[in-house]
């Protein structure tokens, strides 16, 4: 026998396995089955839907205008759907969901209920052995992590918090049928898009509602409406002219990009551009006003106060409108948050902002929360707490590449891959929005298209080559994280303490997680490297 002869790669049950059923691991499975694999879509949970399954905290909406906040690969899936809002509610997207996994025949290659647990690259068979909680293993050549990048839970190290004898629920797992909040007393701890979205909703139904924020954050108002039959019939008549000019945007929306500095405008006009940008109800439409807000302090410190004044202009109380107030990070370097009735709810007598900053929580007692102030005494405590972005969900499952090497090992000082696509080391395992991609500074279902028809690219063309295992190179890896760091040192980005950075989790590593050089830019990027051959990577 030749010792130098490689052993055939061995015949995996499955061609591919894809982790999670929501926007990504559902358009995953459609285009591999387009592609003739045979693939099994594992999910934890026991519904499709992924984020827009479990968040269904009252008053979880989409912050991207809903016709853009879609599938775009089928322009029948365009004309059939209706939508009713501007953002539609977290009800309304998993029908939509619901309503592609029907249309698409998709539902007899998900196994719900199912957690992966465990992936274990075998080298010599290029294939994955994974595992799930419910005890089967399977083997495929490739796996897709499909697991979302603002999906693994952030449950906060509050001492105390399992003492507590009313009900604790996280936004992102609130319960399917709901939470009676009528005449209760309700904390809601965090602020950020959840808890900002959160709050109206809950103010409406609780008796008392007390919000615990740490930091506070720049919210910016959704205007959202119904939409009219008229306006329907218009967003659907131009809807093959708009996926195209989508497909080229810089991340996912349509808009003229700006052409001049902020500090290039004077008073008046910069005034009126912030309240146009303001009025229009698009998450991204200060930033939009002029080409620094996010690489210049000064310019971004005008969009900055601008929102302060705002906050001042809703809020009756001075102190409470201060205490709403960002002061501690640039605009838009922590996400900022659309809002329906967030700041106008303080102005109700039975809510009340405890200001963490000033009286930070000691400890969640059985009856309530203790602050350095006072103890507050309450029936429900939700926990918007937020994510592990990016990382957690992939490191969640223990994953072991080449030579026994486990990924959470080689992601110890921070996630390393190339294009944000595979990480070297973990042949044939790629990731949708995970991190150093566009993923959360892009709309999210414009970059899981974007990435899902790479990945299905790549796999067609090494079914083509003959080829059954492709890696990163280390070099190429490094160069691409070097390039994402470089970018991203070149924003305000890095100046806020957010989960952009890891830093909202204790003991991880920061690191600005995403690329920051727009979706159009990487995409080109992405396009181009596959046309050189898969440069930066190695096919065998
Ligand atoms: P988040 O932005 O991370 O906000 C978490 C909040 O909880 C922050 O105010 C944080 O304070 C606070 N917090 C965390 N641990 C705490 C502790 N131990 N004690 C007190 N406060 C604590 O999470 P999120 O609001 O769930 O949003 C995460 C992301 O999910 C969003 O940015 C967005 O990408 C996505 N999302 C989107 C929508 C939408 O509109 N479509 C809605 C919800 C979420 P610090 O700021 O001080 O850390």
């Amino acid at each position: 026998m030749d010792p130098t002869a490689r052993p055939a790669a061995a015949s995996p049950q499955v061609d591919a396995v894809v982790v999670g059923a929501g926007f990504s691991g559902l358009y995953q499975l459609h285009r591999l089955r387009e592609l003739g694999l045979r693939t099994r879509v594992f999910e934890a949970c026991d519904d499709i839907g992924g984020t827009w399954y479990r968040n269904r905290y009252p008053g979880a909406r989409c912050d991207v205008e809903s016709t853009a906040y879609s599938y775009s690969f089928s322009p029948e899936l365009d004309q059939e759907w209706e939508w009713s809002e501007r953002y539609a509610a977290q009800p309304e997207i998993l029908r939509y969901l619901h309503h592609v996994a029907d249309r698409f025949g998709l539902r007899r290659d998900i196994t719900l209920n199912t957690r992966v647990t465990r992936a274990v690259y075998d080298e010599a068979g290029h294939v994955w052995e994974v595992s799930t909680d419910t005890g089967e293993t399977v083997t495929a050549r490739f796996v897709v992590l499909a697991s979302g990048c603002v999906s693994a839970v952030n449950d906060p190290d509050i001492p105390g918090l399992g003492t507590f004898a009313g009900a604790v629920h996280h936004t992102a797992d609130w319960p399917a049928g709901g939470v009676d909040l009528a005449g209760r007393r309700v904390g809601v701890i965090g602020t950020g898009c959840s808890g900002v979205q959160a709050v109206p909703v809950i103010a409406a139904e609780a008796a008392e509602l007390t919000v615990f924020q740490r930091t506070p954050v720049y919210a910016l108002p959704a205007h959202n409406r119904p939409l009219a039959a008229a306006e329907i019939a218009e967003i659907k008549a131009r809807y093959p002219e708009f996926r195209a000019a989508q497909r080229l945007s810089r991340g996912g929306t349509v808009f003229a990009p700006p052409t001049k500095s902020a500090l290039e405008a004077d008073d008046a006009e910069r005034a009126a551009a912030y309240e146009a940008a303001w009025d229009s109800g698009v998450l991204s439409g200060l930033l939009r006003t002029y080409t620094d807000i996010l690489v210049d302090e000064a310019a971004n410190e005008t969009v900055a106060a601008f929102v302060r004044s705002k906050i001042r202009s809703i809020v009756a109380d001075p102190a409470t409108a201060e205490a709403l107030s960002p002061r501690t990070f640039p605009f838009a370097t922590k996400r900022p948050c659309l809002d329906t009735g967030f700041y106008a709810a303080f102005n109700e007598p039975h809510v009340t902002l405890v200001d963490l900053a000033r009286t930070p929580i000691e400890e969640v007692t059985p009856k309530g929360v203790r602050t350095a102030g006072r103890e507050y005494l309450l029936d429900v405590l939700v926990l918007a707490t937020g994510f592990d972005a990016l990382t957690g969900s992939q490191v969640a499952v223990d994953i072991v590449g080449k030579g026994g090497t486990t990924l959470r090992e080689k992601w110890a000082d921070g996630p390393r891959n190339l294009l944000g696509l595979v990480s070297a080391g973990f042949p044939n395992l790629f990731t949708v929005i995970g991190p150093l991609s566009p993923s959360v500074l892009s709309n999210a279902v414009f970059s899981i298209e974007q990435h899902v028809e790479w990945i299905t690219d790549c796999i067609a063309h090494l079914r083509r080559a003959g080829a059954t295992e492709i890696d990163a190179t280390p070099r190429a890896e490094d160069d691409w994280c070097a390039h994402v760091a470089d970018l991203a040192a070149g924003t305000l980005y890095p100046a806020a303490a957010s989960w952009y950075m890891g830093a909202n989790v204790p003991g991880k590593p920061r690191v600005f997680l995403a690329y920051t050089g727009g979706a159009d830019r990487y995409r080109a990027e992405c396009d181009a490297v596959a046309r050189d051959g898969y440069r930066g990577f190695v096919l065998s």
